[in-house]
């Protein structure tokens, strides 16, 4: 099969509409079509066929409780969680909380509560801290074999002795202690008698290994006084990431062990640590594409920055990548699962192109919420021969694909509507087919309107349209199937609700934010226009009565979602989640 061939058809067509000028790899070499199997998937089925761990497919989501998940993390845990699904194994959530300096419980409940809002439950809830006796029970065993050893050098030197790709390493002077000093100097270390950075516990490999994390790694810590979040200050010393990652996967009985194309060089020391340390039939480590978001960052490190200084409103503010912040713009926990299998699992890097995400958001929100009208930039229009009074309702389809099945509703019409500002244009362009002075317009569910006069301020602002409107043109009349080019949304002034709407676009200006100048870095790529504030919209008035956290189409605008936290019960809220098409590839057509 040719790689083209691979490429499905939705993501085949997005590349083509969405190209952006900066050439971008696509997620399409190695993606396999949603319904082939991707390469993790063809080798869980593989273990499963032959029977090859003895044991059901296991699989772990590990994050370190840090921050809060991004849609990088969305990417692994449809992964992990998917995989335990198909093939009947199990999947644990595992918070890899090693780290007592960064970690917090704040952290972890965050991470649960947004795979469960993504969808998935855990088979188990494990915790690398509560592994922290075990692990050392294996570090004793490890000295005691000869394979491990006590290294008074400082890190600062064990860096410098690794030596290069080039050259072998410097074995340290500590290398070779005896078993009886390392294990007297192994406990002396865990019982709190050695002050931090004096003494490390050091793998007894080769340094002149060609792989330099096999040059005698780092297994253990002194952190004498720092306060683990789970384990208080009574635990001392503290596992790196490839001591207790492995271990940690073959003490729960993974088999396959799944993270990102970065380990790649640690799967040699992961395969050491489990042998060594005993275990049957011990898990193995398959390495996949890390996903890289255009126009974001995914890395808790930089995210956490935009929280910290103040350049977004928190781990959730809705323009950030994060699951919390999709889901507080409105984002449903489907178009991110449906966008995890659109991009597939790859064994390369790619990023990926932010539309095929918002692509997925859209084609879950279309068949899935009410349209209703809404006004952005209100523009007053009084009907002059309309009837003075209260005026009357009019019908309007809840769902234009599905009328039959989900109905419609009344919505009330007067003399005195808005329009929006930009659905009139007084020196109209040849192609321009919405209101225009002599103009006509149909506006949507109603009557056909013509624009007589033009009202102004004193400073030449366009303050209000008078307009007449055709009795016989709306549903029903006579004149009902009279042809104008142009439809567009109204709300009645005197029944529409004043909202404020938020309009979020990209975070940064740049597809790769790292992407900035010598001497500026990522904060210097941020949009400054990512988010707009609209303080007087105006919607129809049948929303009223809806739940916060309601999502809607305002018909030729866009996909909105009444903030759940900000919205009063005099003045909702709404957030944009995404709009109806691709401004920005527009934006690039033009030129
Ligand atoms: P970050 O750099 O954002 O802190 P991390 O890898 O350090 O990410 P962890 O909490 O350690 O974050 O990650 C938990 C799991 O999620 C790991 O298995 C990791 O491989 C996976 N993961 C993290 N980021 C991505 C990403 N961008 N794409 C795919 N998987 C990811
Ligand atoms: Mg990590």
């Amino acid at each position: 099969m040719t790689e083209a061939s691979l490429v499905s058809r939705t993501e085949a067509c997005l590349a083509v509409r969405f190209r952006h000028p900066s050439s971008v790899i696509r997620p399409v070499s190695d993606t396999a079509p949603t319904r082939s199997l991707d390469f993790i998937r063809e080798m869980v089925a593989e273990d499963v066929a032959t029977g090859r761990f003895g044991r059901a497919p296991a699989t772990r989501f590990p994050p370190e409780p840090n921050g809060f998940l991004h849609m990088g993390h969305a990417k692994s845990i449809c992964l992990n969680f998917g995989i335990a699904k198909e093939y009947g194994g199990s999947c644990n959530l595992r918070f890899d909380d090693t780290n007592p300096l960064t970690e917090d419980v704040r952290y972890v409940d965050s991470i649960k509560r947004d795979v469960q809002w993504l969808g998935f439950q855990w088979t188990n809830e494990y915790y690398a801290s509560d592994y922290f006796e075990k692990l050392y029970e294996i570090a004793e065993l490890l000295v005691t074999k000869g394979k491990a050893y006590v290294d008074d050098q400082t890190e600062e030197q064990i860096r410098t002795n690794r030596g290069t790709v080039t050259s072998a390493g410097t074995p340290s002077p500590w290398r070779d202690r005896s078993v009886e000093e390392n294990l007297t100097l192994l406990r002396g270390m865990k019982a709190g008698e050695f002050p931090d950075g004096s003494k490390v516990l050091r793998a007894k490999i080769d340094m002149a290994h060609p792989n330099m994390i096999m040059r005698d790694p780092l297994l253990l810590r002194i952190r004498r006084d720092a306060h683990h979040y789970r384990r208080g200050t009574e635990w001392k010393i503290f596992p790196f990431y490839d001591f207790a990652h492995g271990l940690s996967d073959a003490i729960e009985g993974i088999t396959r062990s799944l993270c990102t194309l970065e380990f790649k060089d640690n799967r040699e020391i992961y395969d050491w640590l489990v042998r060594e340390a005993g275990f049957e039939n011990p898990p193995t480590q398959i390495e996949f594409a890390r996903l890289e978001l255009d126009y974001t960052v995914l890395s808790k490190r930089k995210l956490l920055r935009l929280v910290n200084e103040g350049h977004v409103k928190g781990w959730d503010d809705p323009r950030m990548p994060t699951i919390a912040g999709m889901r507080r713009r409105g984002v449903r926990p489907e178009a991110i699962r449906d966008f995890a299998e659109t991009i597939g699992v790859a064994r390369k890097d790619a990023r990926v192109e932010i539309a095929i995400f918002e692509h997925a958001v859209r084609n879950d929100l279309n068949m899935e919420v009410p349209r209703v009208l809404a006004v952005l930039k209100p523009l007053k229009v009084v009907l002059t021969n309309y009837p003075e009074g209260p005026g009357e309702m009019l019908e309007a389809q809840n769902y234009p694909h599905d009328v039959p099945k989900t109905g419609t509703r009344q919505i009330p019409f007067s003399r005195e509507l808005y329009i929006d500002a930009d659905d009139f244009m007084e020196n109209p362009p040849k192609k321009f087919f919405r209101l225009s002075p002599g103009n006509e317009v149909r506006l949507r569910f109603g009557y056909i309107i013509k624009c007589e006069e033009v009202i102004k301020d004193a400073a030449g602002n366009i303050v209000e349209l008078r307009c007449t409107y055709d009795p016989e043109t709306k549903s029903g009349g006579a004149n009902a199937g009279k042809k104008v080019k142009g439809t567009i949304q109204w709300v009645s002034a005197p029944h529409a609700l004043s909202c404020e709407v938020r309009l979020y676009d990209r975070l940064f200006k740049l597809p790769d934010p790292d992407d900035v100048p010598e001497g500026q870095d990522f904060i210097s790529a941020l949009n400054p226009d990512s988010l707009v504030i609209i303080p007087d919209a105006k919607v129809e008035p049948t929303v009223a009565n809806d739940a916060v956290g309601s999502r809607y189409q305002f018909e030729r605008v866009g996909y909105f979602y009444s903030e759940p936290e900000d919205s009063t019960p005099g003045k909702l809220v709404f957030n944009r989640i995404v709009g109806l098409r691709d401004s920005w590839a527009k934006e690039v057509a033009k030129g």
